[in-house]
């Protein structure tokens, strides 16, 4: 029972020390998947954001040089008109229909590439000179904004109108204006050079922006001027009302934001710049999803293969998962093998007492060197009496049997943890009894003998006519012990003394006579 007890605590014992094992192993693959997933997850960040970055660099440096270019075409269309406008004020209006002033006209909007025309109108609005080579009758564009606008207000800045078609050429173009006083510093007329839109989109398509960038030329208000992809329908459209031009705009000149375009839904990391001396803004939008294409491919390609090694390393978590918990049954099968082995080292096969190995261990640690005893030894030597003519009689087999039968006999009788029954050799039997005494000892060998008889076994080679067996009991107390030989030898003597007086009887080997 207490055996029982004793294995049970050991295999629970090895299933605890066993657990940290697996548990580790566990551990470790998914701490190794956490790992890998997270370093990719985090590398793969980084290099969205790197590439976000260099988006972000790339629409602000694109806005610089667009606002760089426009401010210069404005530049070089407005200084003829602010000659021709100084020209006017001084010498009479009178001089705009001079010859010399038409070929001036012609010969400056020859050689500025953007001028498409330059013209002056009267304060009525009618054609006073232009550049081009004929002046249709009785042509009045008194009914542009720009004439309106100057008409209107006393202002010697320029002034820029939206997007129009020409009426003369069916081009498009961008009216750059001023007013003209005459001396009494009233209306006079207008000087307007007009820059083809065609111009800008030239110059829009010298950059590389991916098929869903955009570049976007518009009036401080929104209105669009001039846009690749050119839209012919979205010229003159606002895009006042989209996020660049509410939140952006209006708190800086020039920067960078992620907005979703109003007129495509395309969300576009924009470079925004308002242009230093006019009315107007330029745009350089990249496609974020373009932007992000190679980082995207190359992330899939790096989910696939994390997916791949992350499977691969649970499967050798599973393996080594597997690889453990085999070699520990092994280890624990190997325990109970050796154990057995251990066992039956120590058993005699045929009775399952000890056998006489294991009795001479278990009496030399109680006879060791050095280590006094403490309590009572005793030791009885049993023999079957006759048992060579049981043989004859019987057989080898039967007096196995009866060999096997004296041993339960023997083993029936030990109820002391610590008592050892052994099979000392052929049908000779003994006890060790490390906590009895002499009298103690001797009571127990006449139970022994007592058990046989009541067997009954029959033995027609013994007068008895059943089985007997004789007994020598020797019996020392703590200290007063003698070697472990001479303890053996004194119980043999009391057992062949035993023999000598008739047999089936129990003798003690006495201290006081030094024999019997
Ligand atoms: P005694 O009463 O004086 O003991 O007479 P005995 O015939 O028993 O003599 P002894 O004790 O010397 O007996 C030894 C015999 O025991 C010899 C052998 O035939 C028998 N024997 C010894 N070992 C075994 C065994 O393992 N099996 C069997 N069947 N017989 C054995
Ligand atoms: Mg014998
Ligand atoms: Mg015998």
């Amino acid at each position: 029972m207490r055996q029982e007890e004793g294995s049970d605590f050991g295999a629970r014992h090895r299933r605890l020390k066993r657990m940290p094992v697996l548990w580790l192993a566990g551990l470790f693959t998914v701490l190794v998947c956490i790992s890998i997933t997270s370093i990719t997850v985090w590398q793969l960040r980084q290099g969205r954001a790197h590439e976000l970055e260099i988006a972000n660099t790339n629409a602000a440096n694109l806005a610089r040089s667009m606002a760089q270019q426009a401010d210069d075409a404005f530049d070089q269309a407005d200084i003829p008109v602010v000659g021709i406008v100084e020209r006017l004020s001084y010498d009479g209006f009178g001089a705009a229909t001079s010859s010399r002033m038409h070929d001036y006209l012609r010969a400056t909007a020859a050689s500025v590439e953007q001028i498409q025309g330059l013209f002056i109108y009267d304060k009525n609005g009618n054609w006073a000179a232009t550049s081009l080579s004929h002046m249709p009758a009785n042509a009045n564009n008194a009914d542009r904004e720009y004439f309106k606008f100057h008409q209107a207000i006393d202002s010697n800045l320029t002034h820029i109108g939206e997007a129009i078609r020409s009426r003369t050429t069916g081009d498009w173009i961008i009216p750059v204006s001023r007013r003209v006083n005459d001396s009494t510093g009233q209306f006079a007329g207008v000087v307007l050079a007009t820059i083809e839109l065609g111009y800008f989109e030239r110059f829009f398509d010298r950059f590389d922006i991916g098929q869903h960038g955009v570049l976007t030329l518009a009036m401080a208000d929104g209105k669009v001027l001039a846009r690749r992809p050119d839209l012919q329908n979205l010229r003159g459209v606002s895009i006042g009302d989209g996020e660049l031009f509410r939140k952006y705009l209006k708190e800086h000149y020039e920067g960078t934001a992620t907005v979703e375009s109003m007129l495509d839904h395309e969300v576009r990391i924009y470079g925004y710049k308002r242009l230093d001396r006019y009315p107007l803004v330029v745009l350089a939008g990249l496609s974020e999803k373009e932007v992000l294409d190679e980082w995207r491919q190359y992330a899939w390609r790096s989910l696939a293969i994390i997916v791949c090694v992350v499977v691969a390393n649970l499967l050798f978590g599973v393996l080594l998962f597997q690889q453990i918990r085999f070699g520990l049954n092994a280890e624990s099968q190997l325990r109970i093998a050796s154990h057995s082995l251990e066992k039956l080292a120590l058993q005699d096969s045929l009775t399952g007492l000890a056998n006489r190995r294991h009795f001479q261990e278990i009496l030399g640690l109680e006879f060791a060197k050095g280590q006094p005893n403490l309590h009572p030894l005793s030791l009885i030597m049993i023999d079957i009496d006759f048992f060579k003519s049981y043989n004859d009689n019987y057989g080898h087999v039967a007096g196995d049997k009866c060999i096997v039968a004296v041993a339960e006999c023997i083993r029936s009788n030990l109820n002391r943890t610590g008592d050892l029954a052994v099979r000392y050799g052929g049908e000779e039997m003994a006890v060790f009894l490390p906590y009895s005494d002499l009298q103690g000892a001797f009571a127990l060998a006449e139970k022994i003998r007592q058990s046989v008889l009541a067997r009954a076994l029959e033995h027609h080679g013994n007068p008895l006519g059943i089985v007997s067996i004789s007994l020598g009991v020797y019996g020392c107390l703590s200290q007063e012990c003698p070697s472990m030989e001479v303890f053996v030898e004194r119980a043999d003597a009391a057992l062949y003394m035993a023999k000598h007086q008739g047999r089936n009887r129990t003798v003690a080997w006495l201290e006081a006579s030094d024999g019997y």
